[in-house]
């Protein structure tokens, strides 16, 4: 081995959480780190390389900085390099984001390796990452920053049915709109955001048929509006029950004093980690299994605009939604019939290709990736709670299969969601970024 393949900090990952790490060790400590991602130019990520300016953020712009410590840093950045002026409680495009990042990539400056990582080694000291094209990189510590992964296969559609060419099982997919005509009838698997996101880059790339959109509630993400913010969560971990209806009652006493739901949502935001935390898991089963959706859907807001085109679309009938779990989709000679189950009915449709917006996974036993599976197999990692993300402390360090809590090898972003409910946003990721980098060069998180 040569003395150029031993790095300190190796972050695999370049996305979102890769960038804000790497920039973060760069601005604050001084500290050149190593990114290995097989992306031309790293900095982007899966939320953040939509090419369609239709794609907006589902956070305002002034809650977007990338600096906990500096809540105006992106709309100064947006200042500097957008053209025209951008209000602080405007929804920009994620590809605008997705320059910030890579500017920020930039700034820090990493040593690129432009390749996928697919084993990670424990040495005596350190780690031994052997790269996709067989090099092999010598690191001190690592950090996993490799975020998500293509959807799950969802029960009752074969692999089989992608070489039809008619269904699309990853809504990001590079050519995922490719072979769908101007009036073809479309059917999406899902009503969330990845749903709303495929409705408009479809319409924007001159599709004008009807889109079928199906799931089990039928429920798109609720939509922005203004409010006065609470001064405080409206309730907080301290002297409540630790169950989920107890936290039930609590918010819904809330809004029965007449809080905006809006602003109670958002007010939970700073304690809702430490809120999960508390819970048992019996309590974490039940709040996933009654209350996570509709969580999500008054959580996850759209911008009013992204909204009033959907409402717009339904009127018009060009946008369909059912309620129902897809359970089968067969093949004929121009098309798909899919089969969907609602409550005790089986009902049925038609349509020229189906597109599954069920949103990427993070199920990490499951996926195509065999890093993870190398990590897995020397027990090195572990998956988290409900088979979710990975089994880490709040702060990141992994777990490995004795329990055995690591100091060199920790995670930043979705896969914290094996032990915390919210940690896919950036809102989250740059406060872990901004720790991990702290912890990696002190020891200990600020
Ligand atoms: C469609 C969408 C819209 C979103 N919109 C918002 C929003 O408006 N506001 C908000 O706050 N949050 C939003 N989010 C959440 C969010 O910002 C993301 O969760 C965040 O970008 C996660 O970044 P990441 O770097 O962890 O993961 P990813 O973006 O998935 O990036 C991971 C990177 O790791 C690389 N990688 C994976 N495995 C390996 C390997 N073995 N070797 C080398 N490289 C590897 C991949 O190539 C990829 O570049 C959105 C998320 C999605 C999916």
């Amino acid at each position: 081995m040569t003395e150029t393949d031993i790095r300190d900090i190796v972050i695999i990952g370049g996305g979102a959480s890769g960038a804000l790490t790497a920039w973060n060790l760069a601005v604050r400590h001084g500290v050149t780190c190593t990114v290995i991602d097989p992306s031309e130019r790293p900095g982007f990520g899966l939320a953040y390389s939509t090419p369609s300016l239709q794609n907006l953020l589902n956070v305002a712009a002034k809650g977007m900085s990338a600096d906990p410590d500096d809540p105006d840093h992106f709309l100064r950045w947006l200042h500097d390099n957008a053209p025209g002026s951008v209000a602080p409680g405007e929804f920009v495009p994620r590809a605008i984001y997705g320059l910030y990042l890579r500017n920020l990539y930039s700034i820090a400056a990493p040593e690129h390796e432009r390749q996928a990582a697919v084993a990670c080694r424990r040495l005596d000291r350190g780690f031994e990452i052997t790269l996709a094209d067989g090099r092999k990189i010598h690191a001190g510590r690592v950090v996993l920053g490799c975020g998500h992964f293509d959807p799950a296969r969802l029960p009752g559609i074969p692999p089989e049915l992608d070489v039809t060419g008619r269904y699309r099982h990853n809504a990001w997919a590079e050519r995922v709109f490719a072979g769908i005509a101007v009036y073809d009838e479309v059917a999406v698997i899902g009503t969330g955001l990845t749903t709303v996101d495929v409705l408009l880059r479809l319409r924007e790339n001159g599709h004008r048929g009807r889109v079928t959109a199906l799931s089990r509630r039928g429920l798109f993400p609720e939509r922005h509006a203004d409010y006065t913010p609470l001064p405080a969560p409206v309730f907080t971990p301290g002297g409540i029950e630790p169950t989920a209806r107890a936290y039930l009652r609590a918010f819904h006493g809330a809004l029965k004093r007449g809080a905006d739901w809006r602003a109670a949502v958002d007010s939970m935001r700073s304690v809702t980690n430490a809120l999960w935390l508390m819970l048992p898991d019996a309590e974490k089963i039940r709040f996933q299994r009654h209350l996570l959706r509709r969580w999500e859907v008054v959580r996850h807001r759209m911008a009013a605009h992204i909204a009033d085109i959907l409402d717009q679309e339904r009127r018009a009938g060009s946008l369909r939604v059912l309620d129902g779990r897809v359970t089968a989709i067969a093949p004929d000679n121009d098309g798909l019939t899919i089969t969907a189950v609602a409550g005790e009915e089986e009902f049925s449709l038609r349509a020229a290709h189906v597109i599954n917006c069920t949103g990427p996974s993070l199920k990490y036993k499951r996926v195509d990736a065999p890093l993870l599976h190398d990590l897995f197999e020397q027990g090195e990692i572990m998956p988290g709670f409900g088979d979710a993300g990975l089994s880490c402390t709040p702060d990141g360090a992994l777990i490995d299969h004795a329990g055995k809590i690591a100091d060199d090898l920790f995670v930043v972003g979705p896969a914290r969601q094996g032990v915390l409910l919210e940690s896919i946003a950036i809102p989250e990721i740059r406060c872990q970024a901004k720790e991990v980098a702290e912890m990696l060069v002190n020891g200990n998180a600020p």
